[in-house]
């Protein structure tokens, strides 16, 4: 026989996990947002990095050119200077300053070169991994959106699960409510009124007593599985 204020309670079961449904799910968006912005935030840095150190190697090459530069002034100087000498020796000493300087820029401008063709390949090889990062960035941007989005309609179903919740409430029974509230904060996990099946409860899915069993075909009042202390209809 069943009993009518059960069948009540089973709709207030019904929109009540329907409402924790939603909360859950408004719970964890936050953790997925901050999930992914953590994601953009270390592909970010990562390019950053690259970007940097692509930008020290620039900064090496302006130096070379620049010392080389100098070099070249002092060369140009120190001919100018072997014009007016008139000694042997110190034309001779000159000769060899100015072969010195000559090996010392060229030497410079080999680094250079060498510099140079590592600052292609590397801005080749971060161009490449930028843009897929980039394609990467944009789909997890995406995600983010579309988490608002999921999030608005969500809170905007809220307001309407609720109130469903609290009309069927308004027509059960307030003796079996109350039992109904007190289950649910003891089990804390749905369902909080299920059916016995073969002696077994339908929440815990161990065997009840005889008595619970035989005591459950009567309707009128709640009765709970001596075992998890869900309340039980047959
Ligand atoms: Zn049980």
């Amino acid at each position: 026989m069943s009993d009518p204020q059960i069948e009540k309670l089973l709709i207030v079961q019904d929109r009540d996990t329907s409402l924790q449904k939603i909360e859950q799910e408004l719970d964890r968006i936050p953790l997925e947002r901050a999930a992914i912005e953590k994601l953009i935030q270390s592909e970010e840095a990562n390019t950053e990095a690259a970007s940097q150190a692509l930008k020290e190697k620039e900064v090496q090459r302006h130096e070379l050119d620049v010392e080389v530069k100098s070099k070249e002034a002092a060369l140009a100087r120190f001919r100018t200077q072997q014009l007016e000498i008139k000694k042997n020796d110190d034309y001779r000493a000159m000769t060899l300053q100015i072969e010195q300087t000559e090996a010392e820029i060229s030497q410079l401008e080999e680094q250079e070169i060498e510099l140079m063709l590592e600052i292609d390949t590397q801005r080749e090889s971060f161009e490449a991994e930028k843009a897929l990062i980039d394609k990467r960035i944009e789909v997890q941007r995406n995600e983010i959106t579309l988490l608002g989005e999921r999030e608005a309609n969500l809170k905007a179903s809220i307001d309407a699960a609720k109130s469903a919740l609290d009309k069927c409430r308004d027509d059960a029974d307030a003796g079996y409510l109350e039992h109904y509230d007190r289950v649910r904060t003891l089990t804390k996990r749905a369902p909080y009124v299920v059916p016995i099946e073969a002696h077994k409860c339908g929440g815990c899915h161990l065997r009840v007593s005889n008595e619970v069993s035989k005591a459950a075909m009567v309707p009128g009042e709640p009765h709970f599985c001596d075992q998890c202390a869900r309340m039980v209809y047959a």
